[in-house]
């Protein structure tokens, strides 16, 4: 029997021969994980269920991360992260990214500089990138983790998914999920991206196309040429917003790319862990396939306020913007804000822009790296970006009225994150659209939604 990526992955963690899409399985989980904001909800379930003294299934796949509402006053999410640290402790979990080094309490203090960070050196920032920077991400695995981008994983050819805190619990005490399996879609990548187009306009590209639940509870598979020239961060833009088309999971096929990167995430981290990398069976039956051709894309946006409502940048030109946003687990990565600066370079943005790196790591790169004796990060600061240090989800999802570059009035903002409902950034009649890190700044530097061909040499 032929099998899709997926159903092949889901096969061998259920231990059957061959699953079919519509079954259901039982499968063994080899990473979760969970945040600030599940959590403490998670762990409250694990306890009801499975009693007070319950011990976790294996503390060494239970990975904790505080990305969310972080730095913030905000007493309620800084308590949620000394109840992580609490269980942790009890439990004897082995990767707990915590924000401080200390074990103590966690306080953010808004009265110091945005430019000093308030965070240890364990602190790993949004769960998404750090999962793999950490080494935590392995082809032919099973990844599941109490977020809805948690499909971000799929890039390093593994079954990722996001689930609630029940799900979340019952893996905490079995290892195990019972899952539907998943009828597959195929994507097949062709050509290269021109000048001006990135990762961002190739999902933005395809959401357009099958809409905003065009992929429900189906998994997204991605592969074909195109995907040899696209780097690991190009493949996790894509898989990351599987999700806003309604995906259960989204995966590229690994390549040499794929145990590159995550061989020496591992080796660098002390997280090594054999795996074995799956591949499609050739003849498995899809559910649906088209051919993008990745040469043919302009640089896209998704206007206000659902990320199918697909149109160029060119093509929208004349809307009018207030805020700039670059940051979150789609578009806060190294290259995302490199692009961005190789557009503002020399020049000043004219509306307030703010710039939050997904990860410490993050931080550390876009520092060290030199061209023309100018760092990216110096090349964003001197163009007006409002830059902090203080990695993690800041304004991506709204959080507490303090957050760094919250909407807190009905503004209009270009933003290379990965929702725009209503709401999402803050101020419930702010406008939100969305679009790749050359667009975004390209429009910071014009003022309304601008193509970054017009900017870029
Ligand atoms: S950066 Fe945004 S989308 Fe990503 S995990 Fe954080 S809140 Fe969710």
């Amino acid at each position: 029997m032929k099998m899709t990526l997926t159903e092949k992955i889901l096969a061998r963690a259920s231990e059957v021969s061959h699953v079919i899409p519509g079954d259901s399985a039982m499968v063994s989980v080899d990473i979760l994980m969970t945040h600030d904001v599940c959590g403490p909800g998670t762990i409250g379930v694990f306890k009801r269920e499975f009693g007070e003294d319950a011990r976790v299934w294996d503390p060494e796949k239970l990975v904790i991360i505080p990305d969310h509402y972080i730095f913030t006053s905000d007493s309620r999410s800084n308590r949620n992260v000394d109840i992580l640290r609490e269980f942790v402790a009890d439990q004897g979990v082995r990767y707990f990214y915590d924000v401080i080094d200390d074990g103590g309490v966690w306080r953010f203090d808004p009265n110091k500089s945005l430019a000093l960070p308030q965070y240890g050196e364990q602190y790993a920032g949004v769960c998404h990138i750090a999962l793999p920077e950490k080494g935590h991400t392995r082809p032919g695995e099973v990844l599941v983790g109490t977020d809805s981008h948690t499909c971000t994983a799929g890039a390093f050819g593994e079954f990722a998914t996001g689930i609630g805190n029940t799900d979340a619990a019952f893996v905490m005490g079995t290892g195990r999920i019972l899952l539907r399996i998943p009828e597959t879609m195929y994507f097949r990548l062709v050509g290269e991206l021109s000048g001006g187009v990135m990762a961002k306009d190739i999902i933005l590209h395809i959401i357009g196309d099958i809409g905003f639940d065009g992929a429900t509870y189906k998994a997204m598979q991605f592969g074909g040429e195109g995907v040899a020239a696209m780097s690991m961060e190009d493949r996790m833009t894509v898989a990351n917003m599987g999700v806003e088309a309604g995906a259960k999971n989204a995966v590229f096929e690994a390549d040499a790319r794929t145990h590159a990167f995550v061989d020496a995430a591992a080796q660098a981290n002390g997280t090594v862990r054999p795996y074995e990398t799956i591949e499609p069976d050739v003849g498995a039956r899809y559910v649906y396939e088209s051919t993008v051709d990745l040469s043919s894309l302009e640089p896209t946006v998704a206007m206000h306020p659902d990320p199918s409502q697909r149109t160029t940048a060119h093509a929208c030109r004349d809307v009018k913007l207030d805020r700039a946003y670059i940051g979150s687990c789609t578009g806060g990565k190294t290259g995302d804000f490199e692009a961005f600066a190789r557009v503002v370079r020399g020049k000043r943005v004219v509306i307030d822009t703010f710039g939050v790196p997904a990860t410490p790591q993050v931080v550390r790169e876009l520092k060290a790296t030199e061209n023309g004796g100018r760092s990216a990060w110096d090349v964003l600061v001197e163009a007006g970006v409002n830059m902090t240090v203080s990695a993690g989800c800041a304004a991506c999802l709204g959080g507490p009225s303090d957050t760094f570059g919250r909407l807190n009035e009905p503004l209009s903002c270009i933003s290379t994150t990965n929702r725009n409902f209503p709401g999402r950034m803050g101020h419930p009649d702010a406008r939100i659209h969305l679009a790749s890190p050359y667009t975004v700044a390209a429009s910071a530097l014009a003022g309304h939604i601008a193509d970054p061909r017009d900017y870029l040499e």
